[in-house]
């Protein structure tokens, strides 16, 4: 019976091995109606810790990693996550705390204002885009001033957009975006085509010497 012992003690790695859950899924868990998130594994070995996915009213319960059933249309983004809104325009990128379904699904959200106090707001999930803090570090956000314009050229992290630039300035009504010749001209594909925008827009007009 040596061979059944074996076979007994390697049964719990086969089968979590095909299954890694991660934190912040959510998931269904038979016998245990809702829809549920997993806090963190344990206590002990093949269990999670996991809290009833919803805003109010929420339940800890432990689960057997067995009885976790992944969800068909399980969002796509967790907590802990960074996300962004995903249109061109936007700059601040929040992080994501519980994720229940309102109908569909959503995700509440925290963003740190200049002055530290935390401002959180609920977003549908399917407006967020995961980004990481590396994306957004590297995305190019330029001050830039010339006589009394001062404006900025800024570079889109999320979107159909992104890694394209847009140059916006105080004085231009609106958003600020910079139009050209009567037409919206907000979307650079290069730095050196939004910085000839903003020159075009500070000395282009104006005649020379
Ligand atoms: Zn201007
Ligand atoms: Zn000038």
């Amino acid at each position: 019976m040596l061979s059944a012992q074996t076979g007994a003690a390697q049964v719990p790695d086969a089968a979590s091995g095909d299954e890694v859950f991660r934190p912040g899924e959510i998931v269904a868990v038979e016998g245990r109606p809702g829809e549920w998130e997993l806090m963190e594994p344990g206590p002990g070995p093949d269990v999670w810790t996991v809290e009833s996915a919803r805003l109010k009213g929420r339940v800890s319960a432990q689960a057997a990693v067995s009885a976790l059933r992944r969800l068909a249309d399980a969002p796509h983004v967790r907590r802990g996550d960074l996300v962004m809104q995903s249109y061109p325009e936007q700059e601040r990128a929040a992080v994501v705390g519980a994720v229940f379904r309102l109908g569909q699904w959503v995700a509440v959200k925290s963003y740190t204002l200049p002055d530290g106090s935390v401002s959180r707001a609920m977003d549908s999930v399917d407006r967020l885009e995961v980004v990481t803090p590396e994306q957004l570090a590297a995305a190019v956000r330029l001050d830039v001033a010339h006589g009394a314009h001062r404006g900025r050229i800024v570079q889109a992290v999320v979107s159909s957009r992104t890694g394209q630039f847009r140059v916006v300035c105080r004085c231009a009504p609106g958003a600020g975006e910079i139009c050209r010749d009567g037409r919206r001209v907000t979307w650079c594909p290069s730095l050196d085509s939004a910085r000839a925008l903003w020159d075009w827009h500070v000395c282009g007009a104006a005649p020379v010497g």
